[in-house]
């Protein structure tokens, strides 16, 4: 199939993957302190306006969905850079097949083979009705 990953591979997905978490950790910073600060400035007013408590909890929501996101993306960056850290990285981490050359240097973080990534979508896609 493709090549094999080289040790310059290997450092050239390392590198940005410590630029990916480095941006997320920010990110994630950023919306945990304007989270709290919102928060508390509501509590702070002691008015009850039944819209505003509406719209602070969309927001929240927001806020926690982004998040969410944002965690799991280090969780999986901190993977990968365990991963090289033990020798093991490029392997599927369903299959041990290699993941592929050129899917992680698009994708540093990927823990699967594309094999195994799209069948993971696909039991994770929601019903086509909700997609459009
Ligand atoms: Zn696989």
């Amino acid at each position: 199939m493709t090549g094999k990953l080289t040790a310059t591979d290997i450092q050239k997905c390392e590198a940005l993957l410590r630029q990916r978490r480095t941006a997320l950790r920010t990110a994630v910073l950023e919306r945990t302190r304007s989270g709290a600060g919102a928060e508390s400035n509501t509590a702070g007013t002691g008015v009850h306006d039944l819209k505003d408590e509406a719209f602070a909890h969309l927001l929240a929501n927001l806020a926690n969905t982004e998040l969410a996101h944002a965690r799991e993306a280090l969780a999986a960056i901190q993977g990968a850079l365990q991963r090289i850290a033990d020798g093991r990285y490029g392997d599927c981490g369903d299959c041990d097949n290699p993941i592929g050359r050129e899917r992680l240097l698009v994708q540093p973080g990927a823990e699967r083979c594309l094999a195994c990534q799209e069948r993971v979508e696909r039991a994770q896609a929601p019903p086509p009705e909700f997609s459009a």
